[in-house]
């Protein structure tokens, strides 16, 4: 599963950056165009969690939304697709953001 193997790679990077210590929260932003599901994804963390410093540490998802940027006109606009063509007729856009898949922030405890 896609979202399994994106939840180990966000394990793999935050026990790095915890250095040992264990991890209370972890936030994520994912963006609605990156075509990966918040739903499988939270649903993968808990498994791909177990026996790290992150197991039993609270996620939370961010969803942003897609926009895009019209080459030809400037505008901006939000976007649901990836191929969605601007107001003014113009398909020369660029996206600007909805392919995002960070991790936002993260929690950890108290060193000993
Ligand atoms: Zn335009």
């Amino acid at each position: 599963m896609h979202e399994l193997s994106i939840c180990r790679n966000i394990v793999t990077i935050v026990s790095d950056a915890a250095k040992g210590r264990r991890v209370r929260k972890v936030t994520l932003e994912i963006g609605k165009l990156s075509g990966v599901m918040a739903d499988a994804v939270a649903f993968s963390f808990d498994i791909a969690t177990q026996g790290t410093a992150l197991e039993g540490a609270g996620l939370e998802i961010k969803e942003i939304e897609g926009r895009a940027r019209c080459l030809e006109c400037g505008a901006e606009f939000p976007t649901a697709t990836l191929f969605e063509a601007c107001a003014c007729g113009s398909r020369n856009v660029e996206r600007i953001a909805g392919e995002e898949l960070n991790v936002k922030s993260m929690e950890l405890e108290e060193a000993a």
